[in-house]
């Protein structure tokens, strides 16, 4: 028998501390780039759970983070967990109601917010009923703020031990962060990650097969670390004594391009509309990205065309995977076997698709008639299961939709082929996801149908060149507003309720919204008939 060593975030902290401390994280914030070494990012991060402690947090609390990709954020990654409390990153990109559920529902004790979002957490205080403290992510004095208490992350880690120990974690299975992701309609679904999952992934994260992350790369974390922990990155990388690159607030395509050439970065990840912003840079001014070895794209799927461009004319292999929220995330990669020695074609080709399960993680594809042929034409629901892959939403009724017999049911209708390489066909959530968020179509349908000349509306995501996906409004009119041209009118009853971003690009006028049998909007059909509506 082997010994029953637990799989915790202070061990992978603790290896980096010992084995790497000379190297380094480069960093932006509001306040410029900053250079710190492993060792002092290690102090650091004990000082700041010394100082969470002095403030209250006791183990299985949740410590909220509203903040950009920088090394104040990335110290609280290994804080929160390590001293037994559970963290929690939080999407400032959700609309202020929802953050403020989701505060609320995670009973956050202690929240840290950048410089540039506290005006989003003082407007939403009021609402917030379990949060005893505020801390600002900055080394400036501390503004007027009505947040009571509100301390200042430097003064507070100045004051404490940078040799605080951690106290033992024994259970692996113990909280150690939280995420919310989107649902069809209403408040955010809660995702738990364990201390064994977050260890378990970082190391998928190193296979060869997968990003192969190694102490050699310099790695540029695009993605959001409020979005599926960055997805994994900041935790591999510290583990794995990978240099980082966390582009903080600003993260402009020339940005980006800058720190792969000054940085020398080996591989990046980021959503396809990042990159598709950098394609546009690299058509403006000469950078020298050779030493990039690998451009993660996940979140969405990959045009073509973008692969095409990364692969072909810049020489930048191209790593396409795929994951959700709940899968930590990732569950497959896009590659092609060392025996499929087909065309260059056929290669670009395989990179967009959704790719092989990584090991450690198992499918199942299950279509009407049972699981289906592995002949790229049956298409099923994608079903998944595995150590880093939720088992349930937190404190959630809604969980028995989702995770069904052991199987987390994704909602992405995919075919396989003969290899067993997934490849995305369709979503039976009512979901749009534009530049890497969602929208909630049914929301929007909601609340279209209380305007007084329409009679039904149906939302659609279809193609767009910029954002991967942008809805668009099918709607038909009462008979008494027939012939009207309301579009300017009902677009404006939008901007009353919701977020800039989640308005449809357009409204078309129809006669009629194709129906099922049982009268559900056949969105499919819709999709199809609209697919170039925004991409001419
Ligand atoms: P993330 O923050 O990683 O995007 P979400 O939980 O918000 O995670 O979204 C997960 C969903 O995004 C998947 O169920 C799928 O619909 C879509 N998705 C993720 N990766 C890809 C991909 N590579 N290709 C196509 N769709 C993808």
């Amino acid at each position: 028998m082997m010994m029953n060593v637990p799989l915790t975030i202070p061990m992978m902290f603790e290896h980096a501390e010992r084995y790497f401390s000379k190297k380094v994280v480069i960093s932006r914030t509001a306040g410029g780039v900053h250079r710190f070494t492993y060792g002092e990012i290690a102090q650091r991060t004990r000082r700041l759970a010394h100082a969470l402690e002095k403030l209250g947090v006791q183990k299985g609390e949740r410590v909220g983070t509203l903040a950009w990709n920088h090394h104040r954020h990335l110290e609280a990654y290994f804080a929160i967990p390590s001293m037994g409390a559970v963290l929690h990153t939080i999407n400032i990109r959700l609309s202020p109601q929802q953050i403020a559920y989701i505060i609320n529902h995670a009973e956050d004790k202690v929240l840290l917010i950048d410089p540039d979002i506290l005006p989003l957490v003082e407007a939403i205080a009021p609402y917030l009923s379990t949060v005893k403290a505020f801390v600002l992510m900055s080394n400036t004095d501390l503004p007027d703020s009505p947040l009571k208490p509100l301390y200042s992350y430097e003064t507070l880690l100045a004051e404490s031990d940078p040799a605080f120990s951690f106290p033992s974690i024994e259970d692996e299975n113990q909280a150690a962060g939280m995420c919310y992701t989107s649902a069809t309609t209403g408040n955010p679904k809660g995702v738990v990650y364990t201390h064994r999952s977050i260890v378990l992934h970082a190391m998928a994260l190193g296979l060869a097969d997968s990003t192969a992350v190694s102490e050699r790369d310099t790695v540029l974390t695009v993605v959001p670390m409020f979005h599926v922990n960055a997805w994994g990155l900041p935790f591999a990388c510290v583990w794995f004594g990978s240099t980082q690159v966390l582009p903080g607030p600003y993260f402009t395509p020339q940005l980006l391009a800058e720190f792969m050439e000054t940085e020398q970065v080996t591989v990046t990840g980021g959503v396809p509309t990042i990159w598709l912003g950098l394609l546009k840079e690299l058509e403006q001014k000469v950078y020298d990205l050779s030493s990039l070895r690998g451009l993660l794209c996940g979140g969405s799927a990959a045009p073509l065309a973008m692969v095409r461009a990364f692969e072909e004319k810049w020489k930048v292999p191209f790593y396409h995977a795929y994951g959700m929220t709940e899968t930590s995330p990732l569950v497959s990669f896009a590659r092609l076997k060392s025996y499929q020695d087909g065309s260059e074609e056929d290669r670009i080709q395989s990179l967009t698709r959704q790719g092989y399960m990584v090991q450690g993680t198992e499918m199942k594809v299950v279509g009407a008639e049972g699981e289906v042929k592995w002949d790229d034409k049956e298409m099923g629901e994608l079903l998944l299961r595995g150590p880093w892959i939720a088992s349930e939403y937190y404190r959630d009724e809604r969980s028995d939709d989702t995770f069904k017999d052991g199987w987390l049911h994704t909602g992405d209708v995919v075919t396989v082929d003969e290899e067993g390489s997934i490849k995305i066909v369709d979503r039976t959530k009512d979901l749009i996801k534009s530049g890497g968020e969602w929208i909630s179509s049914v929301d929007l349908e909601n609340t279209l149908m209380t305007h007084e000349a329409v009679f039904e509306a149906c939302v659609v995501g279809i193609p767009h060149e910029k954002w991967e996906e942008r809805p668009l409004a099918c709607i038909v009119l009462k008979d008494l507003y027939k012939g009207q041209n309301l579009k300017l009118e009902i677009l404006e009853f939008l901007h009353t309720q919701f977020a800039k971003w989640w308005i449809p690009d357009d409204i078309v006028f129809v006669d009629e919204i194709p129906k099922s049998g049982v009268g559900k909007f056949l969105k499919r059909e819709l999709r199809e008939q609209w697919q170039d509506y925004y991409v001419g």
